[in-house]
């Protein structure tokens, strides 16, 4: 197996791919390995399976990337066919690297079976499947946000289709307008946009994501329709148009639990597979714990015998307070585990964490690429140096610094200047 290898550098570098379970990518820590389980969803006993095969071939730990992937790290290259091989036992590897990569659809944690958004992923997938011909770029993805509400607006994926009550359209991301859809109708017309971007030049050299390609030419002429809204909850201050964004606690599909900062101990997955309950993958850096015990394909909908899995003794990784303030910071992995950081990063944001007003988001990043959070924070922490961080305030990780060469001891010491203009 040929392995792409991240090089250390000053610079951040683009790749235009991600890693996945059959073409992982090395890291600081070894093979990161990427599995895309089925409609975002793993039975209890994959979740126990996966959890095995990430302490004896990766590190121990697994992140829930922001498109609701699983990710174990550390993973030796000499394990890597052992590990691909028990995968593809469990049902969690595509046939093939061409057929990984194309089924990228990302569906929203709270589908339940046979609703309109499992039917409508479960034809995008089937159609990606045997669309043999369709090369679409590395990190290119759909999304399937038909529910009431529109929950995947702030996540990544250049294809969604998106509802809004009766109504359903495809819209290219970064497009204001859309394409009216029916049920049926709605798969076969989001593969038509991919060909459409393939055909307008969006990929040069196999790269190129569908907002570039939109913000130079507009989307399909076809494309001509209001994009949907969705209603708001009462209670909720998300404005119409807007995206909710789901905090911990129970739903009607299931209980969200939040992991700091993504990472799940395999102990703790093994744990949550164990009492019976299957589990979602959310962009949220959350777990979805259904409320109905299985262990098929698909969830019942009779209730179950088993008791509540979060009812017993704290698991450690898990963040069931809505309110803990772990959930307003957010950190790549930064060093030793990612080659391209310049400082570790989480013990820091973690030790900030309590002193940020309500509501305030921090970023802390291994280097300028801040692949954890490629939006505006209130607040950026950027490494750049061993012991040296960039301070910006609403920006990006790339963005101008407001401070400069702040050390990890000098920014414990007077975490104020995290809010505190000067
Ligand atoms: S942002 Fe963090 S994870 Fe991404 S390349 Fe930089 S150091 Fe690595």
């Amino acid at each position: 197996m040929s392995v792409p290898v991240a090089p250390s550098s000053a610079d951040p570098k683009i790749y235009g791919w991600c890693p996945g379970a059959l073409r992982p990518m090395m890291s600081g820590d070894g093979l990161v390995v990427r599995i895309r389980p089925p409609f975002g969803r793993l039975t209890s006993d994959q979740a126990q399976a996966v959890a095995d095969l990430s302490t004896r071939f990766g590190n121990g730990m697994l992140d829930i990337s922001s498109r609701a992937n699983l990710q174990m790290r550390g993973v030796r290259p000499e394990d890597h066919p052992r590990l691909i091989a028990a995968l593809r036992t469990l049902g969690l590897v595509d046939q093939d690297h061409a057929a990984e990569t194309r089924r990228n659809v990302l569906i929203t944690p709270f589908w339940t079976a046979g609703d309109r958004s499992h039917r409508l992923a479960a034809d995008l997938v089937a159609r990606l499947a045997s669309a043999t011909d369709l090369v679409l770029p590395g990190k290119f993805g759909f999304a399937v946000d038909s529910g009431d509400v529109p929950l995947l607006r702030d996540v990544a994926a250049d294809i969604r289709i998106e509802g809004d009550g009766a109504n359903l359209m495809v819209r290219a991301d970064g497009a204001e307008a859309a394409l009216p859809v029916g049920e049926d109708s709605a798969a076969e017309a989001a593969l038509a946009l991919a060909r459409w971007f393939l055909a307008q030049g969006g990929a040069p050299e196999g790269r190129g994501r569908m907002h570039h390609l939109i913000a130079r030419r507009g989307p399909p002429p076809s494309h001509d329709a209001t994009a949907p809204g969705g209603p708001v909850p009462p209670g909720n201050t998300v404005p119409p148009g807007g995206t909710l964004r789901p905090s911990p606690g129970r739903t009607a599909v299931g209980t969200l639990v939040a992991l700091e900062f993504g990472q799940i101990p395999a102990a703790t997955l093994a744990a949550l597979g164990g009492t019976g309950h299957a589990l979602r993958l959310t962009p949220w850096r959350m777990l979805l714990v259904e409320a109905t015990a299985c262990d098929s394909p698909l969830p019942r909908t009779a209730s179950s015998q088993l008791p509540d899995p979060l009812s017993g003794p704290p698991l450690p990784g898990l963040i069931l307070d809505a309110t803990d303030p772990r959930l307003q910071v957010i950190a790549c992995t930064g060093a030793p585990g990612c080659l391209q950081a310049h400082a570790p990063t989480r013990a820091l944001a973690r030790d900030l964490a309590p002193y940020l007003p309500p509501g305030t988001q921090l970023h802390v990043s291994g280097c300028a690429k801040g692949c954890a959070h490629p939006k505006p924070a209130d607040v950026a922490l950027v490494a750049t140096g061993r012991d040296r961080f960039d301070l910006i305030r609403n920006g990006r990780a790339d963005a101008s610094p407001a401070l400069t060469s702040l050390s990890a001891a000098a920014l414990r010491a007077a975490p104020d200047v995290l809010t505190k203009d000067r």
